[in-house]
């Protein structure tokens, strides 16, 4: 489906009180449940961009107890389908291969934090999803957007950092591309009756580059394009997948800390 667009002079400006024009994005999705807006709305409003401060903690070392899922090195614990993970690495970082496929770890976690960081491609090149598109997603399932915001123009729920489909987010904070950008996750997977009901839907906290953009906000059901999928019941746990959409995103310093429980026997 062809997306309309209209041009933006500059996405990132100091001013956290941007407001643009409504007009990329679509009009004959689903009505998301339990919101006004519609599946990527081109009626719902961006979020207020704001410059991130100086504090975010970009390479800084993970916590001693993390696993360390990228470390400058190898896609060790990293695969693709059931075959080896082929995107390229160098440089300390790895970078999506167009048409390498999605990369998942080896690993499935439960709720958990976890620390990743990115970089949009430069010289930028396309425009709303086309520009700099990746994702994280949690479980495999639920997408945290990767986009290229700079000068580029998209639906609210699908620029960075929005909860893809579902829910736009707070503020945008990123960087432009070829700077790094870092989001800390905290991720509470979700839990389902013996009859495979949803019980307890997943939900996140994200901060992107210091800032909150979702605070234990609630996944309406996997993250879907143009629809709303439903809770299909799992145990519960799952790798962490990255979107390969063609465009050559680079991610660095990826780490996960299991969350544990309260008063653990010594
Ligand atoms: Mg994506």
């Amino acid at each position: 489906m062809k997306i309309s667009r209209i041009a933006v002079p500059s996405l990132l400006v100091a001013a956290a009180t941007a407001v643009f024009a409504a007009g990329v994005g679509y009009d004959n999705t689903p009505q998301i449940p339990g919101q006004k807006w519609k599946v990527h709305d081109k009626a719902r409003p961006n979020p207020p961009v704001i410059t991130p401060g100086a504090t975010f903690s970009h390479l800084a070392p993970a916590p001693s107890d993390a696993k360390v899922l990228f470390d400058g090195k190898n896609l060790d614990a990293w695969k693709s389908g059931n075959k080896e993970a082929k995107w390229k690495v160098e440089n300390g970082y790895f970078e999506v291969v167009k048409g390498g496929g999605d990369i998942e770890t080896k690993e499935k976690f439960a709720d958990f934090q976890l620390h990743i960081e990115w970089a949009s491609p430069t010289p930028p090149k396309g425009d709303s999803q086309g520009r700099g598109n990746s994702g994280v997603f949690l479980h495999g399932l639920y997408e945290v957007q990767v986009l290229d915001v700079y000068k580029n123009k998209t639906y609210a729920d699908g620029q960075a950092g929005g909860l893809y489909g579902q829910w736009a987010p707070l503020v945008e904070a990123s960087v432009k591309p070829g700077e790094w950008n870092s989001y800390d996750i905290i991720f509470e997977g979700p839990r389902f009756d013996d009859a495979g009901t949803v019980t307890r839907k997943a939900s996140v906290t994200v901060i992107h580059n210091g800032a909150v953009l979702h605070h234990r906000q609630e996944f309406t059901g996997p993250s879907g394009h143009q629809n709303v999928p439903k809770y299909v019941k799992y145990d519960s746990t799952g790798p962490i997948r990255l979107q390969d959409h063609g465009d050559p995103v680079r991610f660095r310093n990826i780490w996960i800390r299991p969350i544990g429980t309260y008063d653990r026997p010594e």
